[in-house]
């Protein structure tokens, strides 16, 4: 017998104002008709940073960050799949933050013979559009392992950034200008910033278009529904109607392969979504579009035992960590799950005071039973992609599950920013505010 598919809809849960205007962002938005896009136009070379890459040719390029005479202009790599047929710019970013290396992996990933060799997805002849892909583009703080440019600013809240402004916003105005503006679709990927880890999740504005369409996409479990940081790439991009999401996967300073995984998976959906490649988008059994979250703090000062990690399954009163003092032996002091959730970042450095952010929690009350239906021997979320190709799917077998609530402070790691960066008050993943000060 036919299992009678199961819909989850459960609208009423996301903000009112949330609700309201994705309804009416998608209602007015008619898919446009890009003939520019037609297969049968005319398809030409283009010239990136004055090199030449032909219609059917993959190129590696060299792209200043600054341009000087005098001093390093830090050249970063930019891959340029020029496919032979028209179609879409796709512009695949890693390391914006330098210690961020999730994307920097997936981008390597995608750009070993594997995918761009004779029988690869993204060899340039059978490829539709143009992708260009950037494993690092904060170079300076890749080398010096920090999330940060030299000057102490971060890149991602300065755009698109000053020709004559500091050197970070001369940056992000290179990048806005020979990157960033002629990109039809941008995926940036980060990790979460230093002593945290994040389950993989797209974050993305849902009210903008063609973002919310971009985010599905992806393929994957987890969607914050997120308006972007100010002077974020993200927020510049979907100003100038580019459709623009975040993947957040992992910690700073790791390389976690899961996490990877879900980042190719998911750029090789977006590629296929967007017909730039053939074939179709692996989609998921289910997806959380969450609208709110709550931050979990320490109560009490000392070392940091946690039972869980980022994507862990939780019932209410389960015990997710413990807090112990070495100065007060036998003394144990438990942090328990409020409600029934998913983890969605929890903390890697050991060391608490009393207010210290320790987990970011999902509250997914009723759909507990649904996760659970994907929950891996760890009781960890399996999410699509990290554990090889899930089979293929309709759109309208999605279970769409919305998650209500607001994000407290008013942004998605707002409550961890306030109690480690007082001068940085909107941030997306956010670590130290400056190289000198400690995350946690
Ligand atoms: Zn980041």
């Amino acid at each position: 017998m036919a299992k009678k598919k199961r819909t989850v809809r459960i609208a009423h849960e996301l903000p009112r104002d949330r609700r309201i205007a994705i309804k009416k962002a998608l209602e007015d938005h008619e898919t446009e008709t890009r003939s520019d896009w037609d297969r049968e136009n005319e398809w030409k070379q283009i010239r990136f940073c004055r090199k030449i890459i032909k219609p059917g040719q993959l190129r590696t390029v060299e792209m200043p960050l600054l341009n000087v005479s005098l001093g390093d202009k830090w050249p970063i790599s930019v891959t340029i799949i020029h496919g032979k047929r028209p179609g879409p710019v796709v512009t695949i970013l890693g390391a914006i933050h330098g210690d961020e290396l999730t994307g920097t992996s997936a981008c390597t990933n995608l750009l070993s013979p594997k995918f761009t060799g004779p029988e690869g997805s993204l060899n340039p002849n059978t490829v539709a559009g143009t992708i260009r892909i950037v494993p690092v583009v904060n170079l300076p703080g890749y080398r010096e392992k920090s999330r940060y440019f030299p000057d102490g600013r971060d890149l991602n809240r300065n755009f698109p950034g000053r020709s004559k402004g500091s050197t970070t916003s001369r940056v992000a105005s290179q990048l806005w200008h020979n990157l960033i503006k002629s990109s039809d679709v941008i995926i940036d990927m980060h990790s979460a910033a230093k002593g945290r880890s994040n389950m993989p999740q797209i974050r993305a504005d849902l009210s903008h278009p063609e973002s919310n369409l971009l985010a599905k996409a992806f393929g994957i479990e987890l969607i914050l529904d997120s308006r972007p940081p100010k002077g974020s790439l993200r927020q510049k991009a979907n100003a100038n109607d580019i459709a623009s999401i975040t993947y957040e996967g992992g910690g700073a300073d790791l390389l976690d392969q899961q996490a990877v995984g879900v980042a190719v998976h998911g750029c090789m959906n977006v590629l296929r979504k967007l017909k730039v490649i053939p074939g179709n988008p692996h989609r998921p059994k289910f997806r959380l579009n969450a609208g709110g979250s709550k931050w979990l703090r320490a109560g009490e000062g000392g070392l940091l035992d946690m039972f869980v990690k980022p994507g862990s399954i939780v019932e209410r009163g389960d015990v997710l960590a413990t807090i112990s003092d070495p100065n007060s032996p036998g003394l144990l002091v438990d942090i328990v799950a409020p409600e029934d959730g998913l983890m969605i970042c929890t903390a890697t450095n050991p060391f608490v005071t009393a207010g210290t952010p320790v987990a970011h929690f999902l509250p997914v009350s009723k759909h507990i039973e649904l996760i659970k239906t994907q929950i891996a021997t760890d009781g960890t979320l399996i999410v699509s992609g990290s554990l090889g190709e899930p089979i293929w799917r309709e759109d309208d077998e999605v279970e769409e599950v919305e998650v209500g609530g607001e994000w407290s402070v008013g942004g998605v790691d707002a409550e961890w920013n306030i109690e480690t960066a007082a001068d940085n008050d909107d941030d997306e993943d956010v670590g130290e505010t400056s190289p000198q000060k400690s995350a946690v």
